[in-house]
């Protein structure tokens, strides 16, 4: 897993309680992403569908975990 750092804002919250990881929905290329984690136990990573988002952004970002990570991002960066 990545450190917290929000990836609208590029701040960092780790020393705080606000903010968390948000799952989008998942891309092909996410499900390949799974499917290979899965064949090699051990391997851990950051999941290419999943980032974190500060307090001031989670709540937007999470109403968005509906959509992919590349949709999500383009409405939350607007
Ligand atoms: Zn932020």
């Amino acid at each position: 897993m990545k450190p917290p750092i929000c990836r609208i804002c590029n701040k960092d919250f780790r020393d705080s309680e606000e903010g968390g990881l948000v799952y989008f929905k998942k891309r092909p290329s996410d499900l390949e992403w799974d499917k290979k984690m899965k064949s090699r136990p051990g391997m851990t990573g950051h999941p290419p569908y999943a980032d974190w988002f500060c307090g001031e952004h989670y709540k937007r970002a999470k109403e968005l975990e509906n959509l992919t990570i590349d949709e999500a991002l383009k409405k939350l960066r607007t």
